[in-house]
């Protein structure tokens, strides 16, 4: 199966002709090719997107409402194609793809049609003097680049606001997962998008994600990926004065008090360690138990641990799937032979699984915790981003403050109390751009999004996003 660039309205192949390989992580086999698009893809993807802004950035509300609403309705229908299509093609188990990452691609689709309907801008009364109002206007073009850990799902988060608030889009999904995107696309033009409106090109980030950002012509950048990537990008975009939101990567943390309910705690690390293969940006990769509870604790978590099945994907028995390349299963075993080398204790996992058949030379890993390690070891500072958690006890609450805020990264952490007042205290000293407490990856759409420190720049979610895809204009009348 070949994959093709939404251009202008149309499926068509890259200026070049030349496609990549597209693997089947559970496989370890190639199963579609991509296209290896380049600078002059993106430039005509520019030119589709510039004569469209004119027409869509000027199209009622109501009707962006209405063509955005039906490309949900079509993802919902297309669901079990869909969720197949993610699974095949990242790796995750198809039941995490049916439960959460396509229902959350039309919920992020529906969120910012009907929040666009919603949104008013403001106004600042001067006493009589004069009277102040804000208009906000859609920027013009827009480029969004994504990852491949929850492609559809991340791709949607960036794209809908984009849309909704009557930009015109280049955008470019992960070359790793590129196949919901090329579905996507499909969808899109069965919604009656209009031509341009959207553009999807497909490549790898060098070329394509390079050249959206090197474009002097679009204006705004909004990019979740590796904070490295997030580097470059930024010193390309920023003397360029283009608008930047950069979602980027985390080592977050896992705080257990002794007070917590115990059961809940367990069973929720398990989830927070190890869903898609600990290939969440939120995932809490540190796990940090108050001392009392944490031999308990230990001896629980591994336990279960113990019991999680890695497996096919497309087995709904499976809790674990297939890391998304060999490469990054690669990256994922050398950072355990580090733990090794840094004294770390591994409590379970710490190997590659090879499964028999044709899943034979699938990416799979054992679930691993590993235990030992100093709180400021490279194996504890730096974001691995597969199913491997580091545990540790410590003493205070000063302690741990110490131990959770010590890395370069600030994205989301987890506490696990059930004192309220020592809830409030320590989340407000989390250096950290999400805090739950009692829970995890409980979202509410409208809630603002992103990171402190190397975690990011800006914040995504309800008006926030609509905020960055927009450009305001302050008008001041004299009374
Ligand atoms: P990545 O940075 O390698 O790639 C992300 C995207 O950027 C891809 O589409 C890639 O092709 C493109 N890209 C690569 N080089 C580029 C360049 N020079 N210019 C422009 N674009 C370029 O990240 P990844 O490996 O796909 O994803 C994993 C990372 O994403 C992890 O660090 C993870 O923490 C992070 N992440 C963050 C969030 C968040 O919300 N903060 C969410 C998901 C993933």
């Amino acid at each position: 199966m070949q994959i093709q660039n939404y251009i202008g309205g149309s499926l068509i192949n890259p200026s070049s002709n030349l496609f990549l390989d597209n693997y089947n992580p559970a496989q370890g086999k190639v199963y579609s090719y991509i296209p290896d698009s380049e600078k002059e893809d993106i430039e005509k993807a520019y030119k589709a997107a510039k004569e469209a802004f004119p027409s869509w950035s000027k199209t009622t509300r109501e009707e962006r409402f209405r063509i955005m609403m039906k490309i949900a309705d079509l993802i919902e229908q297309k669901h079990d194609e869909l969720a197949l299509a993610e699974s095949i093609d990242n790796g995750k188990p198809v039941k995490l793809a049916h439960h959460v990452d396509i229902p959350r691609a039309a919920s992020n689709i529906r969120f910012f049609a009907t929040a666009i309907m919603h949104y008013a801008s403001e106004s600042h009364d001067m006493n009589g003097v004069a009277i102040n109002y804000t208009l906000r206007k859609p920027i013009g073009v827009v480029g969004c680049i994504s990852p491949w850990n929850l492609p559809l799902y991340l791709f949607t988060w960036k794209i809908a606001p984009a849309l909704a608030a009557g930009n015109t889009v280049v955008a470019k999904p992960s070359e790793v997962t590129p196949m919901t995107a090329y579905l996507f696309s499909k969808i899109c033009i069965e919604a009656g998008l209009p031509e341009g409106v959207l553009n999807i090109v497909h490549g790898l980030g060098v070329k394509v994600g390079a050249a959206i950002t090197e474009h002097p012509g679009i204006k705004a950048i909004s990019f979740t990926g590796g904070t490295e990537t997030g580097k470059a990008i930024a010193k390309v975009a920023a003397p360029m004065f283009k608008k930047l939101s950069l979602e980027l990567g985390g080592k977050n943390p896992n705080i257990i008090f002794a007070d917590c309910d115990f059961e809940n705690a367990l069973r929720t690390s398990v989830m927070s360690s190890f869903a898609n293969q600990g290939q969440i940006c939120l995932c809490g990769s540190r796990i940090f138990v108050e001392r009392p509870i944490y031999e308990k604790f230990k001896t629980a978590f591994v336990e279960k641990v113990k019991k999680l099945k890695v497996g096919d994907p497309n087995d709904a028995s499976s809790n674990l799937g297939a890391l998304v390349s060999k490469d990054h299963l690669e990256k994922v075993l050398g950072y355990i032979e580090l733990a090794k080398e840094e004294g770390g204790t591994i409590l379970t996992g710490g190997e590659q699984i090879h499964l028999d058949g044709e899943l034979k030379e699938g990416n799979y890993l054992a679930p691993t915790v590993i235990e030992g390690l100093a709180f400021n070891c490279r194996t504890n500072q730096e974001e691995i981003f597969g199913p491997v958690v580091t545990i540790m006890p410590f003493d205070t609450e000063e302690e741990v403050l110490t131990y959770a805020n010590s890395t370069q990264y600030g994205l989301a952490a987890t506490v696990w109390t059930q004192d309220v007042t020592k809830a409030n205290r320590v989340a407000a000293q989390l250096e950290s751009g999400i805090v739950w407490v009692n829970c995890w990856l409980v979202r509410d759409l409208r809630t603002p999004f992103g990171g402190v420190k190397s975690s990011g720049v800006g914040r995504e979610g309800g008006f926030n996003a609509l905020n960055f895809f927009t450009e305001p204009t302050n008008v001041c009348i004299k009374l």
